[in-house]
């Protein structure tokens, strides 16, 4: 007898067709998606919230943004900077 998995099915089903596979994290202002950008599908210059500094295309960073929000409201951080990003609270004053 064979154990049997699930039938898993090769379209996306249930799922927003916005919302890939990325990962969600809980932090304390709630749930974020996290997408890891490669340096080489970094092709644009973007601001950091975090340091509001460059990054610099073809530098390996990540999108974030609130589940509750949206796609539309994500922004690119440093992967430093998004992971200082906890210890400096919930604030949303960077200054
Ligand atoms: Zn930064």
């Amino acid at each position: 007898m064979s154990r049997r998995r699930p039938a898993r099915r090769t379209g996306k089903s249930g799922r927003p067709p916005d919302v890939r596979d990325d990962p969600i994290e809980e932090h304390p202002d709630g749930d974020w998606y996290v997408r890891s950008i490669t340096g080489s599908s970094s092709t644009k210059t973007y601001r950091c919230p975090g340091c509001d500094h460059e990054i610099a295309p073809a530098t390996p960073h990540v999108v974030a943004w609130p589940v509750h929000a949206g796609a539309d409201d994500r922004r690119h951080w440093h992967t430093v900077c998004w992971r200082a990003r906890d210890r400096r609270g919930p604030t949303r004053s960077w200054s």
